[in-house]
C-alpha cells in the first residue's frame, strides 16, 4: 500500500516547533554577541529534538557561520539536503568515517595521533587540504588531548601538509553555575596551550571555548567563536546564568482529548489502580504516553486545558495518560491540551518536566520519540531585503 504522509490525518499528539521564536531567539543572541565573534549553532541530536534541517537553515539565515553535530549521519543528512555551510563534527571519529568527512567537507575535531595521521592520508589521497579543529581537554576529562600534553599533537597537525589547523577548542565542565573558578582554570590551561602554539609560529583561525553558559557568563572566553545549543531554543542552561530578555521557548508538546470518563467516589484509575477517586470526578484521556517520551510518573504533573491545570491521575501508560478535568467542565472531546509550553496564563516549563524525570532540560527536549510528529509553525520567510533568498525557506516548508 502506498500513502502520502503529508495528507493522511495527523496524530492527535505532537511536538510544536515555533520557528518564528527560534528566528527571534537567534536574532537576540546575534545582537548580544560582539560582531567579531562568530556563532556556531549546535544542531546535534535533531537540534535538541527541534528538527535539525529547519533549525540549521534558520540559524544560517540568522548569521551562524558553523553548525555543530555529533554523528556522521547527522552531518550527512544536512549535506544531502543541500547545506553547504561548514559542519563541525564534535567528539571522536572512527577511522572508517574519515574518508567520508574528507569527501563531503565535514570538519573533524582531532584528539589524538591516530586520527590526525589517518585524516592526513585520506585528505592527501583525494588531493585536498582539509581544515581540522584540535580539541583540548582542560579539565572536563571527556574528549580531547590533555592540555599539558597537547604540544606534540599540535606540531604533528602543523607538519601534515594535507591538514590545516583551523580551530582549537575546549569545553567547560561548569560554565552556568555561580562559581566560575573551574571555568577560569580551564581557560587558563587553554591559553597556556595557545601561547605555546604562538611561540612556535603557528596560528589558528578559530579559538572556541564557550557553550551557552560560557557565552552568557564568560565574555573573556568568547574568543573567535561560541558554540550555542540550548539557548537558541529559548532555554537557559541554568537558573544562575545571565538572562537575555525576550528569549522564548521554541518547543511545545500538545495532545487532544481522546476519551472522557466519569468516576464515582472510590472508583479507580489505570494499571495497578494507582488512583482512587475521593468523590465523583470527570477525567480525560490524552493519547500520549511514555512511548512518546513523556515521563513515566504516577499522580504527578499536569496538563493545561482551557488555560487551567488538569492534574495527572494514576500512572502514565505507553500510549496515554489521564487527567482530572472535574474543574474544567467546558472540556470536550478533541480539545487541545498542552503538556509542555504555554496555554493562556499558565505554563508547563521544560524545567517542570525535568523535575518529573529527575533529569535536566536537555534530556527533556531530546527525549520525545520519533512517532510523535513534529510540526513547525510560524515558518515565515526571512524578509527579502536581507542577504539570503527565500527559495531555501520554501524548500524547507516542503521538506517537513
Ligand atoms: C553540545 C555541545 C555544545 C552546546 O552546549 P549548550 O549548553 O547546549 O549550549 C557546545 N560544545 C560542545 C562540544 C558540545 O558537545
Amino acid at each position: 500500500m502506498d500513502f502520502n504522509f503529508t495528507t493522511f490525518p495527523p496524530r492527535p499528539a505532537w511536538t510544536e516547533i515555533d520557528l518564528g521564536r527560534l528566528r527571534r531567539n537567534l536574532q537576540l543572541i546575534r545582537r548580544d554577541l560582539p560582531a567579531i565573534v562568530k556563532l556556531l549553532a549546535v544542531v546535534k541530536d535533531e537540534a535538541y529534538g527541534h528538527g535539525a534541517l529547519d533549525v540549521a537553515r534558520i540559524a544560517l539565515e540568522e548569521g551562524a557561520s558553523f553548525l555543530g553535530l555529533s554523528t556522521l549521519e547527522e552531518a550527512m543528512v544536512l549535506r544531502e539536503a543541500g547545506i553547504t555551510a561548514p559542519l563541525l563534527l564534535l567528539g571522536q571519529r572512527q577511522e572508517a568515517e574519515l574518508p567520508w568527512c574528507v569527501e563531503h567537507d565535514l570538519t573533524v575535531c582531532v584528539n589524538e595521533v591516530g586520527t590526525v595521521r589517518a585524516l592526513a592520508r585520506a585528505a592527501a589521497a583525494r588531493g585536498k587540504r582539509v581544515p581540522v579543529h584540535v580539541k583540548i581537554h582542560t579539565g572536563m576529562s571527556r574528549f580531547g588531548v590533555r592540555w599539558d600534553q597537547a604540544r606534540p599533537l599540535l606540531e604533528l597537525i602543523c607538519s601534515e601538509r594535507s591538514l590545516l589547523l583551523e580551530g582549537a577548542m575546549t569545553h567547560f565542565a561548569q560554565s552556568d553555575e555561580a562559581d566560575k573558578t573551574f571555568a577560569h582554570l580551564q581557560t587558563a590551561r587553554f591559553d597556556e596551550v595557545m601561547r605555546g602554539l604562538a611561540e612556535s609560529g603557528a596560528r589558528v583561525r578559530y579559538q572556541h571555548l564557550c557553550n551557552s553558559g560560557g557565552f552568557l557568563d564568560l565574555p573573556q572566553a568568547h574568543r573567535d567563536m561560541v558554540r550555542v545549543g540550548i539557548l537558541m531554543f529559548g532555554i537557559f542552561p541554568s537558573g544562575f546564568c545571565r538572562r537575555i530578555a525576550g528569549l522564548e521557548p521554541v518547543m511545545s508538546v500538545k495532545a487532544r482529548i481522546a476519551a472522557i470518563q466519569r468516576l464515582e467516589a472510590s472508583e479507580v484509575v489505570g494499571y495497578g489502580m494507582g488512583y482512587t477517586a475521593p468523590a465523583p470526578r470527570r477525567i480525560a484521556v490524552l493519547p500520549i504516553g511514555y512511548g512518546d517520551g513523556f515521563p513515566r510518573v504516577r499522580n504527578q504533573g499536569c496538563a493545561l486545558l482551557h488555560g487551567q491545570r488538569a492534574p495527572l491521575l494514576g500512572g502514565v501508560t505507553m500510549d496515554s495518560l489521564i487527567v482530572d478535568i472535574t474543574d474544567i467542565p467546558q472540556a470536550q472531546m478533541w480539545d487541545e491540551a498542552v503538556l509542555l509550553g504555554r496555554q493562556g496564563h499558565e505554563e508547563i516549563t521544560v524545567h517542570d518536566l525535568a523535575k518529573l524525570k529527575h533529569s535536566v532540560s536537555y534530556d527533556v527536549l531530546t527525549s520525545w520519540r520519533l512517532r510523535l510528529p513534529r510540526q513547525g509553525v510560524n515558518r515565515a520567510a526571512k524578509p527579502a531585503h536581507t542577504h539570503t533568498g527565500s527559495e531555501q525557506i520554501e524548500e524547507a516548508a516542503i521538506a517537513k
